[in-house]
């Protein structure tokens, strides 16, 4: 079995202390913001959602680049001050046996910063990139499974939004774990809901 893991607020606190609605209105003012996405309602801020569905819309047009590097130099800043999700350090302890590989919306460098940062060792990160569909496209999961060398049926994918679910789907995995960080409402499918991260080591 291998572990497909989201980074930000599965893992670490990242998005609390990116300035999302500074880099909207950049994306904004520089004519990036076209409309048209289609995706999973989350619990994540507004400023959030709307950057990740700038993502998501320009996927495979040749402005994605540009609108990432943007958006990454906020995200960057954010990283240097993220805090871990409670329940991280048992978490890790927990699945030093497994493969790991982080799927993750953030930029490369902006994750980079974040496992440095909070010493989360992973075999393989695959960070949004302009080959890739971002999640809620299933591009980023099979990507990591092709690293990690294992079948989705091998895998079991954990994330906090509906994001992570999706895409799990999306590329076939067995098994999602939804970590709900206390939240009450939630359009979680799975049947694998827990409210914290270490909670994620009953199901796996
Ligand atoms: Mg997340």
């Amino acid at each position: 079995m291998v572990l497909l893991l989201d980074l930000d607020k599965t893992l670490v606190n990242v998005e609390d202390y990116v300035d999302y609605c500074s880099a909207y209105r950049e994306l904004e003012s520089r004519g990036y913001v076209t409309g048209g996405a289609s995706v999973p309602e989350t619990y994540w801020g507004r400023c959030t959602l709307r950057v990740m569905a700038v993502l998501v819309a320009l996927a495979g047009t040749d402005r994605w680049a540009d609108a990432s590097r943007i958006i990454e130099k906020y995200e960057v800043e954010g990283a240097k001050r993220s805090t871990p999700m409670p329940g991280l350090r048992e978490f890790v302890r927990g699945t030093s046996g497994y493969r790991k590989a982080i799927v993750t919306l953030l930029g490369g460098e902006g994750t980079r910063i974040v496992l440095e940062r909070h010493g989360i060792p992973v075999d393989v990160v695959v960070a949004r990139r302009p080959d890739l569909r971002p999640k809620p496209h299933g591009d980023q999961v099979v990507k990591a499974l092709e690293l990690l060398g294992a079948r989705p049926d091998e895998a079991v994918m954990v994330g906090d939004s509906e994001w992570d679910e999706e895409a799990a789907l999306n590329a076939g995995v067995g098994r999602f774990i939804g970590v709900t960080n206390g939240r009450e409402t939630h359009r979680f499918r799975t049947p694998y809901v827990v409210p914290r991260l270490d909670e994620v080591l009953r199901y796996i």
